[in-house]
């Protein structure tokens, strides 16, 4: 029987990965943080200290890394070339570097490989920015979640403070914006809404009202909750 996979894409911050986290959950899906790969992906050139501007140095190393995903306890890890990277992906760096990193079609052909293996032995939530549009053509549903950038600014800033980390509001924003605007510029797979996806703003609702949102979506395809 074909598996159910459900496509959430959208800008950094429009609250996917915790939105799909709690999907999944409710669905008993399996959850993939594409993100979280790209970030993995970034983060070995960053280790490597080898630069992520050019792109002919970025291909040399495509083959020499390997990333890994494993639920542990109900938790997933991440691995890069089998060093648990989970905690480290996290950090501003390792988005930026994700951000540079994965601009480059080498990158993304490996990386959308991986995640339609993936798809095609389990029933998914997949977050990221072209699971609509490139990895998952054929997804059973397909959200574009977005919401204003002030919004998704006030969100992060929030996420991080509470983390400890001392972060700066308009350094947020600006950091946002600009990886916008390489997301959605870019010339291998930009960051746009499917043609066949339903657009959820979220910059005025909460998490209970997202999430019962997209059951009732995942109802009407067919999906039993
Ligand atoms: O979603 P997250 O912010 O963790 O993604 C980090 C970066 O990885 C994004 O800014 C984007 O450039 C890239 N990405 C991508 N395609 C995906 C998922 C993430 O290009 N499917």
């Amino acid at each position: 029987m074909k598996n159910f996979s459900i496509a959430i894409d959208g800008p950094a911050g429009a609250g996917k990965s915790t939105v799909a986290k709690e999907i999944a959950k409710r669905l008993k899906f399996i959850y993939i943080d594409t993100g979280a790969m790209y970030r993995a992906f970034g983060l070995y050139y960053l280790k490597n200290n080898i630069s992520l501007d050019n792109e002919e140095d970025v291909n040399k190393y495509v083959s020499q890394v390997t990333i890994e995903m494993e639920n542990q306890a109900g938790e997933n890890k991440l691995f890069l070339n089998q060093e648990d990277v989970t905690k480290e992906i996290r950090t501003e760096e390792a988005s930026r570097g994700a951000s540079k990193v994965s601009v480059y079609p080498m990158v993304r052909e490996k990386m959308v490989e991986l995640q339609q293996e993936m798809a095609s032995k389990n029933n998914v939530v997949m977050d990221g920015r072209d699971i609509g549009t490139v990895v998952l053509p054929h997804a059973t549903l397909k959200i574009y979640l977005t919401a204003s950038v002030e919004v998704r600014a006030e969100r992060r800033y929030k996420e991080q403070t509470e983390k400890g980390m001392d972060v700066n509001l308009d350094d947020i924003k600006k950091d946002i914006e600009e990886r916008d605007y390489r997301d959605m510029h870019r010339e291998t797979s930009p960051l746009k809404q499917a043609s066949d996806a339903i657009l959820v703003d979220t910059s005025s609702m909460n998490k209970d009202e997202v999430i019962s949102e997209i059951l009732k979506l995942c109802q009407d395809r067919g999906i039993e909750l």
